[in-house]
């Protein structure tokens, strides 16, 4: 089965910019899967129609199988996203900011500690749990905002350019631990515009500049032809 199938996806903003011109993605269960391109090439559109941020103009989006406009709830339960930005609040203790996101899955408080502690003890964060967020290192916070995606124990992880701006030494633990994740069974997808750092993780790739993807194949073979 695909972890995600995207055919024909396009998304006309408002104010009548194209940023997705009919795009088609397939990534296999079990993938880790590289979306490279430009900055404004659309990535972050393309991630955001798939987490139900951003409206589709139109096309089919379909993860796990669940079509995204039949059954959003199913498709919503298997992603889970870390955005480029911190978005949690900076004033809220870290094991709070991770229980209340299991709460927006339904998952009962008690059982929400449990996946929690889960949570933060994969990203050494767990002894933290009573601190604000705010007082968290940039490489903390980065690893909470995966904590938190992790939490409802999505099966397909979107992680949008989760080392910009970071320090190599941050960058390379990232990366141990997103390939451990991925070898434990998660697909991943991951948006960067460095080749270097889908080079070193991923398995296919696609390219997208300016809303259309110009390149699908696997990593290796795209090596070969550079
Ligand atoms: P990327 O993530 O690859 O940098 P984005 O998906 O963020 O690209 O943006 C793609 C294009 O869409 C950019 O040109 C951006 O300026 C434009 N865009 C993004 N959000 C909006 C919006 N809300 N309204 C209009 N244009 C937007
Ligand atoms: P309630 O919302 O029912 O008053 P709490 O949110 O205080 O309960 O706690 C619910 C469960 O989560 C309890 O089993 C509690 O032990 C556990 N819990 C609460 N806060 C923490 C914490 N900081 N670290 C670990 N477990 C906690």
């Amino acid at each position: 089965m695909n972890a995600l199938a995207i055919s024909d996806l396009r998304k006309v903003y408002k104010n009548g910019f194209e940023a997705l011109k009919g795009i088609d993605i397939n990534v296999a269960e079990g993938d880790f899967f590289a979306l490279l391109g430009p900055n404004g090439a659309g990535k972050s559109t393309a991630i955001g129609i798939i987490s139900s941020l951003v409206n589709k103009t139109s096309g089919q989006v379909e993860v796990f199988g669940h079509d995204l406009d039949k059954d959003p709830e199913a498709v919503k339960s298997c992603i889970g996203l870390v955005p480029q930005e911190f978005n949690f609040n900076m004033w809220e203790r870290i094991g709070e900011i991770v229980v209340n996101q299991a709460g927006f899955y339904g998952i009962p408080r008690k059982e929400a500690w449990r996946r929690a502690e889960a949570s933060l003890k994969q990203l050494d964060l767990w002894d933290k749990r009573n601190q604000m967020s705010r007082t968290l290192s940039g490489g903390m916070k980065r690893r909470l905002m995966i904590a938190r995606a992790l939490v409802h124990r999505p099966k397909l992880l979107i992680l949008d350019e989760p080392t910009a701006g970071v320090d190599i030494e941050i960058r390379r633990s990232m990366w141990a631990f997103m390939s451990e994740l991925n070898a434990q069974g998660t697909t991943i997808i991951l948006t960067t515009h460095y080749l270097e750092e889908a080079e070193s993780l991923c398995r296919n790739i696609a390219i997208i500049n300016q809303g259309r993807i110009v390149e699908n194949t696997r990593m290796d073979q795209l090596l070969r032809q550079l």
